[in-house]
C-alpha cells in the first residue's frame, strides 16, 4: 500500500498538521507501506515556496522519513502541485472534448445568491447548473469577454463509502446543483481534481486526513468513478479543536512546532504532548523525555478516540 500527507505550504507547520501528519505515517508504517509526501501549492496565492521549504525541515526534525516526494526523489518538483498544471489541464482537455466539463461565466454576487439559499450546506458547495443549458453557453460566450470557471456535469447519483473511522457517508449527488469546478476563472485548478489526479498518478491507496473534507470527498470518489479508477482507502481523523471550539489551524494564529521548539521542546516532547493530550496514548507510556515516531509504530489506530470527528485540546 501507499500513504501519503499532503500540506499546503500556507503558513509554518503546526499541532493541526503534525497530528495528521503522525497519523498517516503510522498508518503507512504499520501496514509495511511506502510514504509518499506531497506538497498542495495549488494555491498560488496563499502558498509560498519558502513555507514548503521550513514545512521540510519541521518534517524532517521530527524524525519522519518518507520514500516518495521533495528532497528524496528525482525529480522531486513532480511532487509539487503547482508544477503538475499541464497535467491537470490535459485531463481537462480530455472531459472537455467529450462535453463533460462546461465553462461557467456567473459572476460572484450570482453564486452567493444561490449559496445563501435555504438549503446552503456548508460541506457542499451548491449551483444551479445555469451554464449548463446550452442556450446559455453560446450567450455566454458571446456576451461575455472574460475567463470562466469550469464545471463538471454530474450526473444524479448516490454516492456511498465506509471510512474507516467515521463509517457509512452517503450523499445523493444532484445534477446541475452539484456541478463542481474543476478549474477557477482565476486559472487555478480545484483541490478536488488536482488531489485526485495526484493520487491516481502517484499510485496512494490510502488517503488519511481531517475530518473537514469527510463529506466533500464524495466528489472526489464521483472523480474516480469518471476515471475508471479503484477508490482508496479513506480514513478522516477528529480535527483538533481548542476551547473556544476553534479549529487548530495556521489560520486562527495556532502555535507552531517553530515556536514550541523555541520554547525549549524536543522533536520526542512535541509528539509526546500531542499524542498524550489527543488520548491517542495512554499518558503512562508518555515519559518527560516524549516519546519517538518509532516507539508510536505498536499504537494501535483502531481506536474510539479516532471515531471522533473533534478532540479539543
Ligand atoms: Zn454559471
Amino acid at each position: 500500500m501507499k500513504g501519503r500527507f499532503a500540506p499546503s505550504p500556507t503558513g509554518r507547520m503546526h499541532l493541526g498538521n503534525l497530528w495528521v501528519a503522525i497519523l498517516s505515517y503510522l498508518s503507512t508504517r504499520r501496514q509495511k507501506g511506502q510514504f509518499v509526501i506531497r506538497i498542495e501549492d495549488i494555491d498560488r496565492q496563499r502558498s509560498k515556496q519558502e513555507f514548503s521549504e521550513l514545512m521540510l525541515d519541521d518534517l524532517e526534525w521530527l524524525g519522519f522519513e518518507w520514500d516518495e516526494g521533495p528532497r528524496v526523489s528525482n525529480n522531486d518538483r513532480q511532487y509539487y502541485q503547482s508544477y503538475r498544471g499541464h497535467y491537470y489541464e490535459s485531463q481537462l482537455n480530455e472531459w472537455s472534448s467529450k462535453d463533460i466539463i462546461y465553462p461557467c461565466y456567473c459572476n460572484r454576487s450570482r453564486l452567493q445568491t444561490i449559496m445563501s439559499a435555504p438549503h446552503f450546506g456548508e460541506l457542499i458547495p451548491i449551483y444551479d447548473g445555469r451554464c449548463r443549458d446550452a442556450g446559455v453557453k453560446i450567450f455566454n460566450e458571446i456576451a461575455h469577454k472574460k475567463v470562466p470557471s469550469y464545471r463538471l456535469k454530474v450526473k444524479s447519483c448516490l454516492i456511498e463509502y465506509i471510512d474507516f473511522w467515521q463509517g457509512l457517508v452517503s450523499v445523493h449527488i444532484e445534477e446541475g446543483l452539484h456541478d463542481f469546478i474543476l478549474k477557477r476563472s482565476d486559472g487555478m485548478y480545484a483541490y478536488h481534481l488536482a488531489s485526485v489526479l495526484d493520487d491516481i498518478a502517484m499510485g496512494i491507496t490510502e488517503v488519511l486526513r481531517g475530518c473537514d473534507l469527510l463529506e466533500p470527498t464524495v466528489f472526489q470518489i464521483y472523480l474516480y468513478q469518471l476515471l475508471g479508477k479503484k477508490v482508496p482507502v479513506y480514513k478522516h481523523a477528529p480535527l483538533l479543536m481548542d476551547t473556544h471550539g476553534h479549529r487548530l489551524s495556521k489560520r486562527q494564529q495556532s502555535i507552531t512546532i517553530q515556536e514550541l521548539r523555541q520554547m525549549g521542546y524536543s522533536s520526542h516532547q512535541i509528539i509526546g504532548l500531542l499524542v498524550e493530550k489527543t488520548k491517542l496514548v495512554d499518558s503512562r507510556y508518555v515519559s518527560s523525555s516524549g516519546i519517538s515516531l518509532d516507539e508510536l509504530l505498536d499504537v494501535s489506530l483502531d481506536q474510539d478516540v479516532l471515531k471522533k470527528s473533534t478532540i479539543i485540546l
